[in-house]
């Protein structure tokens, strides 16, 4: 009969199928001045590029017949960028003095420096939010536009996190998984992941045409299928649509939500004439980025709360003008009018000009950015914008764009990786047979590059929130990991009947008749019968027997009973036999635990009580609500329960009431047992 006794409680919240993007998401205190940024990327368009464009439009754009009819339209003689220069940028990276676009883009995104190849994360494999995934928790609609492969480096940058740029599927899964609201470009013809189908399934519009991006509106989800595998040169272009053209769906889809957007757009194909040493590429390209700037510009002009950026990751080629400066380029455009000319004529000149390599050069590259009045360019770039000597000079490094664009819209890159990628690799077990992570002691998985989980059975979708496995580390969004684990206050206290000092004791028996009205005693004493002291004595009574034979005993006891027994005797003669019940119940507070204080993201959850081994514990819990004062504002209890497995509290999933300030958990745990009932037959009242 005596067996040790133990229980312990152990309780955690698994919040998370009901926590809203903005509750998970602890914003920056600062008051938002913009709620809408749109971040541009001419691919390796280095200044001398820049210049070169600027002076083809100048002179009228491409001759004619030389350019389809479907490629974008020349607007004004010069590039709109160049009223808009407030500086230039370092490019390189952590690994390479010569930065490829996986690394320059995560430092445009994430404002740091990583090696080439990587993307998202920084050189010791850690992912990193972006500012587009900081945006997107804090309930921004989001989208990435690019005239190349959605999961190429420049868009992944800003999506997705991976050692390297090549782990084209791993890439794709993470940003289809993300749920954005636009992507727009070369379709799933390339991708390593993902179908037309899985985009529909998950609420994407799919866009094939010019007509089709027209008809795009306000709020719009929507997914551009508009190439297999790679888009012509906009000169070339036949039914694909131009970036200006995309980046003009793409801001009427985002716009109209009171929190506002984040859109990258990239003209992904500069870099590619670049690398080519193609100068009418190079310039087409630019020239097309640049009438996307414009479509972008002219919208932010008609409001006030929307920046427009536009940064080269790189320069490509490194292309050699006449009397170039310290950036490598030459505004003074009849130093190189012949290669203009020929290259307006669709030749790919090299009429007094050369190109250093067909691979990036670390040059600065520009800034050009509109913002409202009374927006402060980056520190150090000029607040007057324009194609000047002086401006060309100035210079930041490219890791200082994200967190100055995250400050003007109020929001915390630290707080977004934070909430975004906790290491949980030391709390469970990566399987990389199934890509799967499973956490220890919870009933808890995901898998990798996917943003639904399993908990407890049931899938919990974590609102585009990917899980990421990066250089041998496992890492998930903070509202997936059980809170124990994130290190708040737990504190657990284990509870084992037998130190609880009081319990009630019932003993119930039955004689003949005959017996009533005789006394009965009733004996509770350790040790053997024979050599008993007053020591030994835990508790003596005596009652009556009633007129149909039957007594009662009701009282408290001090003790643990298991270390006694129990003896009932009439006269001096056992008639232990008799008795019919004879239990001892305690009741106690075991467990009071601080779920919640202000600014915890914990909005609500679940108990989980395990791990006991005793039978016959029913507990009751509540959960109690304070406000800032310490003042209880609402006490919700469960019902009472047996335990006889592992039980969960999800009775108790309620909301913070409004104004609460912290929540605190209390479990009452209620054991009953049997009391050991002395088998001697005989004892000596004295
Ligand atoms: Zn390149």
């Amino acid at each position: 009969m005596k067996k040790r006794i133990g229980l312990v409680l152990l309780s955690t919240i698994l919040f998370v199928s009901i926590i809203s993007n903005s509750m998970c998401f602890v914003s920056a205190e600062s008051t938002p001045v913009i709620k809408n940024v749109i971040f541009m990327i001419p691919d390796g368009g280095g200044f001398a590029l820049f210049d070169f464009a600027n002076a083809v439009k100048k002179e009228g754009g491409f001759n004619e017949g030389i350019a389809s009819d479907n490629s974008t339209k020349i607007t004004a003689n010069y590039m709109h960028l160049k009223n808009y220069l407030i500086g230039t940028e370092t490019t390189h990276s952590a690994s390479n003095s010569v930065t490829d676009s996986a690394a320059a883009g995560t430092a445009l995104s994430s404002g740091y420096k990583t090696n080439n190849g990587y993307i998202g994360i920084d050189p010791t494999g850690r992912p990193n939010a972006t500012i587009l995934e900081t945006a997107q928790l804090a309930g921004k609609r989001t989208g990435i536009v690019s005239t190349y492969h959605w999961a190429h480096a420049t868009p992944a940058a800003f999506t997705a996190h991976n050692e390297s740029r090549n782990n084209v599927a791993v890439l794709a899964e993470q940003i289809v998984n993300q749920g954005l609201d636009v992507v727009l470009g070369v379709g799933f013809g390339s991708a390593q992941w993902g179908s037309i189908d899985e985009a529909v399934k998950r609420g994407y519009t799919i866009t094939t045409s010019r007509e089709d991006l027209e008809k795009v509106t306000q709020g719009a989800k929507i997914w551009g299928n508009h190439h297999k595998t790679g888009f012509p040169d906009d000169i070339k272009l036949t039914t694909e649509p131009t970036l200006a053209q995309m980046t003009a769906a793409a801001i009427r889809a985002l716009e109209g939500s009171n929190k506002g957007f984040f859109l990258m757009v990239e003209g992904s194909k500069v870099d590619a004439g670049g690398h080519g040493n193609n100068l009418v590429q190079a310039v087409s390209e630019y020239i097309a980025f640049d009438e996307a700037f414009k479509v972008a510009v002219d919208y932010a002009k008609t409001r006030n709360d929307t920046i427009v950026i536009a940064v080269p990751d790189h320069d490509t080629g490194g292309l050699n003008l006449p009397n170039p400066d310290s950036v490598g380029g030459n505004p003074n455009s009849s130093d190189y009018a012949e290669a203009v000319a020929e290259v307006k004529a669709g030749i790919n000149s090299k009429e007094g000009i050369s190109w250093t390599t067909d691979g990036h050069t670390n040059r600065r590259c520009g800034v050009w950015m509109y913002a409202p009045s009374g927006i402060k360019p980056p520190k150090g770039l000029s607040e007057v914008p324009g194609n000047t000597p002086e401006n060309r000079k100035l210079v930041i490094d490219n890791t200082e764009i994200a967190p100055y664009l995250a400050d003007l819209m109020g929001l915390d890159l630290k707080a977004a990786t934070d909430e975004l990628f906790v290491d949980v690799t030391d709390f469970g077990t990566f399987d990389s047979s199934n890509n799967t992570f499973t956490f220890n002691d919870y009933n808890i998985s995901i898998v990798a590059n996917q943003s639904v989980a399993t908990v407890d059975g049931k899938s919990v979708d974590l609102d585009g929130k990917v899980a990421v496995y990066s250089k041998g580390k496992f890492y998930v969004p903070k509202c997936l990991v059980p809170k124990k684990l994130i290190g708040h206050e737990m504190k657990i206290k284990t509870a084992r009947y037998k130190d609880q000092a009081t319990g009630r004791i019932i003993v119930k028996g039955k004689l003949h008749r005959d017996f009533a009205g005789r006394p009965v005693t009733l004996l509770m004493y350790k040790n053997d019968v024979d050599s008993l002291t007053e020591n030994d004595i835990g508790y003596i009574d005596q009652s009556v027997i009633n007129n149909d034979g039957s007594y009662v005993f009701t009282f408290k006891f001090f003790g643990n009973v298991n270390d006694y027994k129990l003896g009932m005797y009439l006269a001096n003669q056992t008639v232990t036999d008799s008795i019919t019940e004879a239990t001892a119940s305690y009741s106690w507070l075991d467990t009071s635990v601080l779920l919640y204080k202000e600014n915890d993201s914990f909005v609500s959850g679940e108990l989980l009580i395990k791990n006991y081994d005793i039978e016959g514990l029913t507990y009751c819990m509540a959960l109690a609500f304070y406000d800032a004062n310490n003042k209880l504002i609402q006490l919700t209890l469960s019902d009472m329960k047996d335990i006889d497995k592992d039980i969960t509290l999800d009775n108790l999933k309620v909301l913070m009431p409004e104004g609460t300030a912290m929540v605190k958990a209390f479990v009452w745990a209620n054991y009953t047992q049997m009391i050991p009932l002395c088998k001697e037959d005989h004892i000596i009242m004295q």
